[in-house]
């Protein structure tokens, strides 16, 4: 067996890097769910995760399953068989979202939109103000349409909502955005939050969560769609009290208890700040050092947890990605469905610091090069250098000029006593 040494550079979209902290958390004796001793920690975890959906009267759930788990208990528990609703697709989330609401039994009307654009608002408005029957039941979004790397403004799209005076749910697909990019559950008023553990969160796979709006628990009770394991009914009854209906996944939980800590120790609005300047050191290395082209074709698309690079014409973006990974260790995201082939991702989300993106880039520019893209080596790199130096959101962390003299000093000192 070949053994790479050193770090995998994991810079796949999902799952993302799983903090130290948080794996040690997760390393737990197994312990009776139904202890007096176990709500204080579930409790804790339904009232902080409020705190990064953004809502006070809002409900989260959480499901042992994947965000696809979440998609389906937010389509079951809201609508009726055969409910006409409204989607847009625009990569592969978005379509596989498009296509498990045909498959559950509703009618959706599927905008198809160019893959590297998001949601209009505009036409939101539109072909809600004209549905005058009021027919249409609810509106799905994906917020980070993470195959492109294209971010949608739900903020405006609950504006056209309401301009239309149409009173359809919102039911938003946040896996790729929750933790990472500005979201407000109750300000953009978003009925149902759909989200899961293995991005921004910075766990492992296997919570899928669940935000509900009054207006959302309130459709619930004459939703009729058949519904099961993901039947909220059933965790309303234990939630309140600190309980599931069934075991819980532990580690998880215990992951997700330390991954909030972290989350608050470095505070929202600062990792959003983060997500934002790192990305916008990858796209300087695209544009820039590399003079290649997002597939995001529009910088109001532009997404802070993930960029799909378009690779030149002739070349596979398969290729760069094999390459990256059995030669550098490096594990970059795959184009899916409709572009595959023609791009790669970088995923910049999570716990990431300015010189693992660094190294990313370094690897990609190699990888790059090795497959025959005609690239200066270096140049994608230093464009990012440049922008994370001219960018320092903390100059308080450099080491001043008298720190430096004072270590140099000690130094000095210790020598002299050898
Ligand atoms: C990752 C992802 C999902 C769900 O993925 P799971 O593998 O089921 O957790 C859904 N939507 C988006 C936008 C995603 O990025």
């Amino acid at each position: 067996m070949n053994r790479i040494p050193g770090r995998n550079f994991l810079f796949v979209p999902g799952p993302t890097n799983v903090p130290d902290r948080v794996q040690r958390a997760m390393m737990v004796a197994m312990e009776d769910h139904r202890s007096s001793r176990f709500p204080d920690l579930t409790k804790s975890l339904f009232e902080d995760l409020k705190k990064v959906f953004k809502t006070e009267t809002g409900q989260i759930f959480m499901f042992p399953s994947t965000g696809t788990g979440a998609w389906e208990a937010a389509i079951t528990n809201t609508l009726s068989d055969g409910d006409k609703v409204l989607t847009f697709r625009f990569g592969q989330f978005s379509h596989l979202w498009a296509d498990m609401m045909g498959r559950l039994g509703l009618d959706p009307e599927i905008i198809d939109v160019p893959w590297g654009e998001g949601v209009s608002p505009e036409l939101v408005h539109r072909l809600l103000e004209k549905d005058k029957a009021q027919t249409i039941k609810a509106v799905f979004v994906c917020h980070n349409e993470t195959a492109t790397g294209v971010t949608s403004d739900i903020k405006a799209v609950r504006e056209a909502m309401d301009a239309a005076k149409h009173p359809a749910l919102l039911l938003v697909d946040t896996v790729s955005s929750l933790g990472s990019i500005d979201f407000r559950m109750a300000e953009w008023k978003v009925d149902v939050v759909v989200s899961g553990s293995q991005k921004g969160l910075m766990l492992p796979a296997g919570l899928g969560l669940l935000g509900m709006s009054e207006k959302a628990m309130a459709a619930r009770l004459k939703a009729n769609m058949k519904r099961c394991y993901f039947d909220l009914e059933d965790m309303v009854r234990n939630n309140p009290s600190g309980y599931f209906p069934y075991t819980p996944p532990l580690p998880l939980l215990y992951g997700l208890r330390e991954s909030l800590n972290m989350i608050f120790e470095e505070g929202l609005e600062e990792i959003f700040a983060r997500h934002h300047r790192l990305a916008q050191s990858v796209r300087e290395a695209v544009l820039q050092g590399w003079r290649l082209s997002l597939c995001a074709k529009d910088p109001k698309w532009w997404s802070d947890t993930v960029s799909a690079i378009l690779v030149p014409e002739g070349i596979n973006g398969a290729h760069v990605i094999d390459v990256a990974f059995r030669r550098y260790n490096l594990a970059l995201g795959a184009g899916l469905s409709q572009v595959a082939g023609k791009l790669f991702r970088i995923g910049h989300l999570g716990d990431l610091n300015e010189l693992m993106v660094l190294g990313a880039l370094s690897g990609a520019e190699m990888a790059m090069k090795d497959v025959g893209i005609d690239i200066e080596l270096g140049s994608g790199v230093a464009a990012a250098q440049h922008y994370l130096r001219d960018t320092d959101t903390e100059p308080k962390r450099r080491v001043s000029r008298q720190e430096v003299v004072y270590a140099s000093h000690s130094v000095g000192s210790m020598e002299g006593q050898h």
